[in-house]
């Protein structure tokens, strides 16, 4: 139990803070100094050397192994960074909160324009493009929610016009557990085989021929709770370590055949997407918004609901989707973006309400879990988050400027997912980005 709420924003969120790697400093970076989202990495060309701990900073990663052996740090910093300085982001998530701020206050000061140990970092810096990027954590369970209530509505309204919304919606933050062994950080997915049946016909095993993709945040669990013992809303932000972008890849044809009675199975574990860096919860303070429902809506109910999560429970993040197919690559145009999104106004649910929920009958959350928010689009046609929704359920397809016509997704596309937090005094932060190209099925 804390004695003394923590300030929300401390000096680590300083917009005046500058840093002397000199390419944090501009103004559209993904990772400012008041970012500081930590990833795991192999230098490039070195594919058998020890996985390292890095924090991103501008276009730069700090090597903590290195930043450890080659750098003075105060006596408390030391054990917060052996577990870093061994490749071991898990070890360090396990530490628990204290240790989180604490890390990147050192880390805050250390990289700062005007610090003593920038001269000794300055060689442990290695540019974002000769690393070789690995998973954040090992994932040991993931859990994927559906948080998004105008995905909800419009996915509903697909297939029961009248009552696009179940009853339960507004009641119960919707999930269920999705696959941990294919969550990954590659660029390439590959179309998956799959059982449907067109309206009529006899089953069919084949390629998928509507794959799709779904823009979602992937929170990091880094603090279990005990099997039995629910996680409350007061403490439920306390297990949230951080948040990256994620791409959950799914095959609609073969989810419409299988999915009764239990739900997603075969048509979203063949790969699920995520960024390398995790930006931390704490580097996400200045962008918090009260969390408000629609008038008329019923109220959370008590174990879903707190003063804290009503004043600061939501963030202001926009979510964007990119797409080059394969002929604009071939032409060199660029990405074109097809949906622009904002966490806040997609999700009906908080962050700390799906940790609440999803422990509440006792359930036990490990470090390295991971929870999908459920596909964040808004209500304009514009913020829709997937092509299921864009498309109509493939009904409307879209034309691209190159004369392209947008279905479901075809061979050699490129979809990409972005992140990031701009509010009024604050530095903006992002998440990066995750992409990845779709290769063909397999011959089957
Ligand atoms: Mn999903």
């Amino acid at each position: 139990m804390r004695l003394l709420p923590e300030p929300l924003i401390d000096a680590t969120h300083a917009p005046k803070l500058r840093s002397w790697v000199e390419s944090a400093n501009t103004a559209d970076c993904d990772f400012p100094i008041q970012n500081l989202p930590l990833g795991r990495f192999r230098p490039a060309g070195e594919e058998h050397a020890a996985v390292r701990v890095g924090v991103a900073i501008g276009d730069q990663i700090l090597d903590l192994k290195l930043a450890t052996d080659l750098c003075p740090w105060s006596e408390e910093m030391y054990p917060l960074l052996q577990p870093l300085a061994q490749g071991d982001l898990m070890a360090f998530m396990a530490l628990g909160r204290p240790a989180w701020r604490a890390l990147r206050a050192g880390l805050s000061q250390a990289l700062a324009f005007d610090s003593e140990q920038g001269p000794f970092l300055e060689s442990c810096v290695l540019p974002q493009k000769n690393a070789l990027m690995q998973m954040p954590a090992r994932v040991g369970d993931y859990t994927d929610f559906y948080s998004g209530i105008h995905h909800a509505r419009r996915v509903g309204a697909l297939m029961r016009p009248d009552e696009p919304l179940l009853p339960n919606y507004k009641f119960v933050p919707i999930g269920y557990h999705g696959r941990a062994s294919s969550v990954g950080i590659e660029d390439l997915v590959i179309r998956p085989n799959g059982q449907t049946r067109s309206s009529g016909e006899q089953p069919h095993f084949g390629a998928c021929k509507r794959l799709d993709y779904e823009l979602e945040l992937g929170l990091w669990v880094g603090a279990g709770n005990t099997l039995g013992l629910p996680v409350s809303m007061a403490q439920a932000e306390d297990k949230i370590f951080g948040v990256g972008l994620l791409n959950d890849w799914s095959a609609r044809d073969i989810q419409g055949w299988e999915y009764q009675p239990l739900g997603p199975f075969l048509a979203k574990s063949f790969a699920t997407s995520v960024s390398p860096w995790v930006v931390s919860w704490q580097a996400l303070a200045p962008f918090r918004k009260p969390y408000e429902r629609p008038v008329g809506d019923p109220e959370p109910l008590p174990y879903l609901d707190g003063d804290f999560n009503r004043s600061f429970g939501a963030i202001n993040m926009t979510l964007e989707v990119w797409l080059q197919t394969a002929r604009m690559r071939k032409e060199r145009q660029p990405a074109l973006r097809l949906s622009q999104s904002n966490w806040a106004e997609a999700a009906y649910w908080t962050a700390a309400q799906l940790v609440a929920h999803h422990t509440s009958n006792g359930c036990n959350l490990q470090v390295g879990d991971l929870l999908g928010t459920g596909t964040l689009s808004g209500p304009l046609f514009e913020q829709c988050a997937s092509l299921l929704e864009l498309t109509q359920g493939g009904k409307s397809p879209l034309s691209l400027p190159n004369g392209e016509t947008l279905g479901f997704l075809q061979d050699g596309d490129t979809v990409t997912l972005r992140g990031y937090c701009t509010a009024p005094g604050a530095v903006r932060i992002g998440l990066g980005q995750v992409t990845a190209t779709v290769l063909p099925a397999l011959a089957c």
